[in-house]
């Protein structure tokens, strides 16, 4: 059974506690702030809590020299008590270091000093978990400076007794190691290292650093430990003593990865330190563990040789707790060495002992080594009994192990939770904002639309009306157009293409069934007005004419001028009488008044060919061109029989259209054959003018 983390707890529990100079809180209800520790004591009681360990007399005397020195100096006399009560210790004097506990007890502020010595006189008897006990009440007196919350650094400047608190610590890692409780016990260690880091300590930085490294081990984690033993080598660079410590703590690496060749080189190396240091209390530590080295290498005479050579020194220091691993490697050398007999002697020893304190992992490697040497020698009764105890201590153990870190992922998990719940709260709260944000956008956006919308309603009524009126005056223009292109400019009558219209909207092409009467019109001997007053007064006489028989038709009849000066009249609706009676109407409308002219009145009159479709008497139907053309056969008859009158197709001898196209091809000759009858009315006379 190696003893490196027993070697390094035992420094720690020494070294701490007399150099410090900070005063314990009196409870976390009214915390005061300690006094400011005294640097040039801190100092001198460090030293002295080396010497201590390895030479507790010499101590004692220098401490009581000290103490003289520094006379009734205020706050001072608990780091004094509590260096004495180490120091008793040391010297084996149990009752007497209880006793200087008992006395800081009386003053609440040193409750916790009172607690740790408590606790490491329980580990110096082997009592580790009345150890473990006590560590834990002097952690709960140190907890409203050195709680788990605050940072080191700032637990310290607010008044924690970083010494005192990494001491309790040291217990409380060694009782979770010891139970196998490899995860808590690695957080306790980061804990310790930085307290020893906040705390500028170079020793309980580089003591922490071993532990940890040995925790690594245990853990599987080689590399990790290996970078933490070297770093704990090179603080402890110049100082044998400490060095000393690291080599066994080094040794332990090895021993666990099974490498027993460099594990007994550093175990020399860690003696030969010892040796420098003359520090015979570390030698006896160092001896221990080369016995298990030796007898991993199957040398049980040299491995009994050393644990009885440091057995009697451990208990000269009045130091029981290495004394079972110590027992247990004895035991296994005796088995060894096949000396049975003193070997189940010194195993009922250890059996008689509270088997609690050792820790259930000590436990378990003891009945692992020991059952493998049993079994070694051919004793497999013994080996299995050892085997079976060490299989339920080991079921126990992972069963722990496991609610231990579970325990360390709830932990880790509530705060990750929170932290998560945080995180979520910050982001609910940048949503928040963020759809406070998209909100007011939304406003905005809407705001402009609907600004956009009631400029484009205003716009498009804007527009619209635009439009209407664009169209209005499109149609106007249209109409105009229309208008113009269907008038004719000079009398403002109806041109041929309005009347073509007119038809064509009443008529389909071709289709023979024009109804109403026709009047074709032609001013007489118009050439002469514009030969004789030119064709400004000529364009005067026409527009008068023009005038005249608007004046004497009906206003549901239609005058359009046909062209040049001739004059075309629709009338629908009316009857063959009252046709004549139009065209007299025409004649004298036009032709009884002389136009008045630059050149003087002009006496004007028109010749009229008309007729009333369909033809009489039989009704024959035909399409309003050749309606045009028998109105216009008609005036050319008019024309012929000496002008100023009208000649109306009275009765067509017709049957059928043939026949009226025969008519049509020689007019004159069918009204000389009487096929054709004319009604003759004729326009005023000079004479009665
Ligand atoms: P008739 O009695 O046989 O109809 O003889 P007329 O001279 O009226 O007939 P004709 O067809 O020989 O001559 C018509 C003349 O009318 C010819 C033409 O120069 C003239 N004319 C046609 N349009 C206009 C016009 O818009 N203004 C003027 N001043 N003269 C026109
Ligand atoms: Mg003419
Ligand atoms: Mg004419």
């Amino acid at each position: 059974m190696k003893l490196r983390l027993n070697l390094t707890a035992a420094l720690a529990w020494l070294w701490m506690g007399l150099a410090c100079g900070l005063e314990s809180p009196a409870g976390a209800q009214s915390p005061v702030r300690p006094a400011p520790m005294d640097a040039a004591l801190d100092q001198k009681l460090a030293v002295l809590q080396r010497q201590a360990f390895d030479r507790p007399s010499q101590a004692l005397q220098s401490l009581q020299k000290m103490r003289a020195e520094a006379g009734q100096q205020a706050g001072v006399e608990a780091q004094f008590l509590q260096a004495e009560a180490r120091i008793q210790m040391r010297l084996g004097q149990r009752a007497q270091a209880l006793a200087l506990a008992a006395r800081l007890d009386s003053d609440p502020l040193q409750s916790a000093r009172a607690h740790v010595l408590r606790a490491e006189e329980a580990d110096y008897a082997g009592q580790a978990e009345a150890a473990a006990q006590s560590a834990q009440k002097a952690l709960e007196a140190l907890s409203p400076w050195c709680g788990d919350e605050m940072a080191a650094a700032q637990a310290i400047q607010a008044g924690c007794d970083f010494r005192n608190a990494w001491s309790a610590l040291g217990l409380r890692a060694e009782k979770q190691q010891n139970d196998g409780e490899l995860v808590l016990a690695e957080a306790t260690a980061r804990r310790r290292l930085a307290l020893a880091e906040a705390g500028q300590d170079d020793f309980m930085r580089s003591m922490t650093l071993g532990d940890l490294a040995l925790l690594s081990q245990r853990m599987d984690q080689p590399e990790q430990a290996r970078r933490w033993i070297t770093l704990a080598l090179q603080l402890g660079q110049g100082q044998p003593l400490w060095q000393a410590y690291l080599k066994g703590d080094e040794a332990a690496l090895y021993a666990r990865q099974g490498q027993t060749e460099p594990q007994l080189r550093a175990l020399d190396e860690a003696l030969a330190l010892a040796k420098k240091a003359d520090a015979p209390h570390v030698l006896a530590y160092v001896q221990l563990n080369m016995a298990d080295a030796y007898l991993r290498l199957k040398q049980p005479a040299r491995a009994k040789a050393l644990v009885e050579q440091a057995l009697p020194t451990l208990l000269q220091y009045g130091d029981r707790r290495p004394e079972r691993a110590a027992r247990n490697n004895l035991a296994q050398s005796l088995i060894l060495l096949g000396q049975f007999e003193a070997a189940h002697r010194e195993i009922a020893k250890l059996n008689q002992s509270d088997k609690e304190q050792a820790g259930k992992a000590n436990l378990m490697e003891e009945l692992r080594e020991r059952g493998e040497a049993w079994a070694a020698m051919g004793r497999p009764k013994e080996a299995m009994a050892d085997f079976h105890q060490e299989r339920a201590l080991n079921a126990e153990l992972v069963a722990r192990n496991r609610q231990s870190s579970l325990e360390q992922l709830k932990v880790k998990y509530d705060s990750d939770r929170k932290q998560r719940e945080l995180d979520l709260l910050v982001r609910d709260k940048s949503l928040v904002e963020r759809q406070l944000a998209n909100r007011q956008l939304t406003q905005q956006v809407g705001l402009a639309v609907a600004v956009l919308l009631c400029l484009s309603l205003v716009l498009a009524g804007v527009m619209v009306n635009r439009v209407r009126a664009a169209n209005k005056k499109l149609r106007a223009n249209a109409a105009l157009l229309r208008a113009q292109s269907e008038r004719d400019p000079l009398t403002d009558l109806a041109n041929r293409r309005y009347f073509l219209a007119v038809m064509e909207q009443q008529h389909k092409p071709q289709e023979a069934s024009f109804n109403g009467a026709l009047l074709m019109i032609d001013i007489d001997h118009f050439k002469h007005v514009n030969d004789q007053h030119g064709h400004g007064i000529g364009d005067v006489v026409i527009c008068e004419v023009a005038r005249r028989l608007s004046h004497a038709v009906r206003a549901e009849d239609l005058v359009v001028r046909w062209g040049g000066e001739e004059f075309l009249v629709f009338a629908p609706d009316v009857s063959q009488e009252q046709l004549s009676a139009l065209a007299q109407r025409v004649l004298h409308g036009v032709g009884a008044t002389p136009v008045a002219t630059e050149d003087g009145p002009l006496r004007i009159t028109v010749s009229i060919g008309f007729a009333h479709f369909p033809l009489p008497p039989s009704k024959l139907t035909l399409p309003w061109e050749q309606a045009v053309n028998w109105a216009d056969m008609a005036l050319y008859t008019a024309k012929s029989q000496g002008r100023n009158r009208a000649m109306g197709i009275a009765t067509v001898d017709a049957q059928d259209t043939e026949a009226l196209t025969q008519i049509e091809a020689d007019f004159e000759a069918a009204c000389s054959s009487k096929r054709v009858s004319l009604t003759q009315v004729l326009g005023p006379q000079p004479a009665q003018a």
